[in-house]
């Protein structure tokens, strides 16, 4: 399939959020025009925003998209309900989050999508997993994100392991 390579940032603090990592990964895999091309480490990382509540777990996933972006938008917002995501407080606790993190260099500014995610460069949970599958991607303007990780402040974010703990393509 040719398509246009985009990423996805994934994030859930309730339930077993590797769970819905993995089954989310394999039905955007099933998804007509979408293939996951490469699924990073997952992440324990500190909440950030909203109210006290549990760490997350965080992780990207590069894709080749032949659909448009709020095409997709729509399958990753039926996926997360399909996980059971309710959409009570904004940055509130949640069994899985996708956004579309950044779309090849398109600069996209629609009702009720953004691309790059307006809050991606000050990130670390979102940046590092992004980074890891797409190194050398940059923002529309040219800017590596490899190098804005490189500036942000450390800390909050763990990588645990390998991708094939959240992700085993059959
Ligand atoms: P957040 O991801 O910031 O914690 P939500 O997942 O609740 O918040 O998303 C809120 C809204 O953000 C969604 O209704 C969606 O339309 C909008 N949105 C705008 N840009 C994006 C993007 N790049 N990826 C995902 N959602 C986006
Ligand atoms: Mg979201």
């Amino acid at each position: 399939m040719i398509g246009a390579p985009c990423a996805i940032g994934l994030g859930g603090n309730v339930g077993d959020v590797a769970a819905a990592f993995g089954a989310a990964l394999a039905a955007l895999d099933a998804t007509d025009g979408v293939r996951v091309m490469a699924v990073s480490s997952l992440y324990r990382t500190d909440p950030v925003g909203g109210p006290a509540q549990d760490d997350y777990l965080n992780a990207a996933a590069l894709l080749a998209c032949g659909l448009d972006p709020l095409e997709l938008l729509a399958v990753l917002q039926a996926l997360e309900l399909d996980a059971g995501r309710e959409r009570a407080e904004r940055w509130g606790p949640r069994t899985l989050d996708l956004d579309l993190l950044w779309w090849d260099d398109r600069r996209i500014a629609a009702p009720g999508l953004a691309v790059p995610h307006p809050r991606l460069h000050e990130r670390r949970f979102a940046l590092e997993p992004l980074v890891e599958v797409a190194p050398r991607a940059k923002d529309p303007d040219g800017a590596s994100y490899a190098d804005l990780l490189r500036d942000l402040p450390a800390g909050g974010v763990a990588r645990l392991g390998p991708a094939s703990l959240v992700y085993d393509p059959a």
